[in-house]
């Protein structure tokens, strides 16, 4: 017996004495020094009691010791579950008794505020540092530094994770062994990662995109990471001629485009960066190229799913889109109320299949049901269309579609004409309730710095460039949008503020 995903994203390292992780102290531990930690908090996961499938939820600091903690519920058999740094106690008390989690890891200097809940939840608390305290920590030293590697196979459940609630309540989606296993192997493939990668490390660490897209597709292929805290614009730019690749959300780039350190030069030696978990807007795309010489790949995936399409390493990275379906995914474009395949070109919801798409919703049969067809298409909740070359684009939410006097509006149509005018930075188009139309098309407008775009003069190149049921009823300038964190545009927080515009 074995257990794929640690043998292959963590074992294959034992005893190697190369880098892991780069810290910002100067320090580097190199994978043996990992696989000793990891081993050590396994061993004390076990000592607590802790049995092969049960759920250790965790909302602590990014951090060596967070990463270890990953890797120790991977060797112990224990399902993974990390939580948003930003969730209040409510929020956590959802999680802890929706996942049922027998351990509960958080911060040391909020485990007064967390106790009652892990409590409530009949989950045990124990506490994870940043700077390596807490009493998990206290529990770890002195500890063995090594443990023998629970058995499971490839479809056992490796972690639970969260969405990122940009649509409504986060969902716990189950993933095996092997849907993070095949995906990071794939990756890895597909971006040509090595053992001589040096990758830039600034996201978070209990979503998707920092922990299974950037840490396992290192761990992966034998490279290190600069393990920064967070994304901060001064250590980006200190830390960047060390580093050889670079994933990111959207804001990242924007914010790295906003500074004059941020040159050519400063890049030349990068070997490749990465975009992912919103859409990088084409004129981005576009200004990152011009200034840099790099055109950034951009790629498509999420939680239930892991990555499903990427822009190529080779050959064209095309702005504004997603690309191709990775290699052993597949994706098809359908109508919504037959669930029939659409020819390229034709707008339809995206499903997709492949040995990344998850097991299912945790304790939501009915959710898992209507999403996940009995072929094994998940159906996405994101609009797409696919051109005559193949390329993936997104077109928005299904959510997020506009329906109204019957007619369906694809809000990033008009965004995109929208940010093509002078002054504008970027927009966003919801619908909101309207007597006569069911719904009707505001257009939120985000300024360029020190700009004062012609709102007139936007109205009538929206006038003649789209038909009259689509054109926005009303234009807002606002000074920016809400994201969360993971730089997602919340929609359904505009819907809301916005609910009562033509009341
Ligand atoms: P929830 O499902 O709880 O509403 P969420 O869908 O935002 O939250 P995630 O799983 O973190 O949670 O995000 C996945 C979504 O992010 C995708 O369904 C898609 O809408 C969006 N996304 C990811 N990558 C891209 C991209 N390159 N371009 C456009 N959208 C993207
Ligand atoms: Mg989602």
């Amino acid at each position: 017996m074995a257990n794929p995903l640690y043998d292959t994203l963590f074992g294959r390292h034992a005893g190697a004495t190369t880098p892991f992780l780069h810290l910002l102290d100067g320090t580097t531990i190199t994978h043996a020094e990992f696989l000793a930690r990891s081993a050590r908090t396994a061993n004390t996961l076990t000592q607590l009691g802790l049995k092969p499938g049960d759920r250790l939820a965790a909302q602590i600091d990014k951090s060596p010791d967070a990463v270890a903690l990953y890797a120790a519920c991977v060797q112990a058999g224990l399902v993974f579950l990390p939580l948003n740094t930003g969730y209040t106690p409510d929020e956590i008390s959802y999680f802890i008794e929706n996942s049922g989690a027998a351990l509960f890891v958080c911060q040391d200097k909020r485990r007064d505020d967390l106790m009652p809940v892990a409590k409530a939840a009949g989950a045990r608390l124990e506490t994870l540092d940043e700077a390596g305290g807490g009493s998990l920590a206290r529990l770890a030293e002195g500890q063995p530094d090594s443990f023998r590697t629970v058995d499971r196979t490839g479809d056992d459940l490796a972690a639970f994770l969260y969405t990122s609630g940009t649509t409504g309540r986060s969902k716990g989606a189950m993933l095996t062994q092997d849907n993070l296993l095949s995906n990071a192997q794939t990756l890895a493939k597909h971006w040509r990662f090595t053992a001589d990668d040096v990758l830039l490390h600034a996201l978070p660490i209990f979503h998707t995109h920092g922990l299974f897209v950037a840490i396992n597709v290192t761990l992966v292929s034998g490279g290190s990471m600069i393990f920064l805290p967070k994304f901060d614009l001064d250590a980006m730019i200190e830390n960047m001629p060390r580093a050889t690749t670079m994933m990111g959300v959207p804001t990242f780039y924007t914010r790295l485009m906003e500074d004059p350190r941020f040159t050519d030069d400063l890049t030349r030696h990068m070997r490749l960066f990465i975009s992912g978990s919103a859409p990088l807007l084409a004129d981005t795309h576009v200004a990152f190229e011009d200034r840099t010489g790099h055109r950034i790949l951009e790629r498509y995936g999420m939680t239930e799913t892991n990555m499903n399409t990427s822009n190529p390493y080779d050959g064209e990275r095309r702005a504004g889109t997603v690309g191709f379906p990775l290699p052993g995914v597949e994706l098809k474009i359908t109508d919504p109320a037959t669930g029939d395949t659409l020819p390229d070109g034709k707008i339809g919801q995206i499903e997709v299949r492949g040995p990344n798409v998850f097991k299912g919703y945790w304790q939501m049969p009915e959710k898992t049901a209507a999403e996940l067809r009995d072929d094994g298409f998940f159906i996405t909740g994101d609009l797409g269309q696919i051109d005559r070359d193949g390329y993936v684009s997104i077109v928005g939410r299904d959510k997020d579609l506009i329906i109204s006097g019957g007619y369906n509006i694809y809000p990033k149509e008009i965004e995109m004409v929208i940010d093509d005018q002078p002054g504008v930075q970027e927009s966003a188009v919801i619908g909101v309730p309207h007597a006569d139309f069911g719904e009707t098309v505001l257009g939120l407008i985000v300024p360029e710095k020190d700009a004062n775009p012609d709102m007139d003069a936007i109205a009538g190149v929206l006038s003649t460039s789209l038909a009259r049921f689509k054109q926005p009823r009303k234009l807002i300038v606002v000074t920016d949008l809400p994201r969360n964190t993971m730089g997602k545009v919340q929609k359904n927080v505009l819907r809301k503020e916005y609910e009562t515009a033509f009341a």
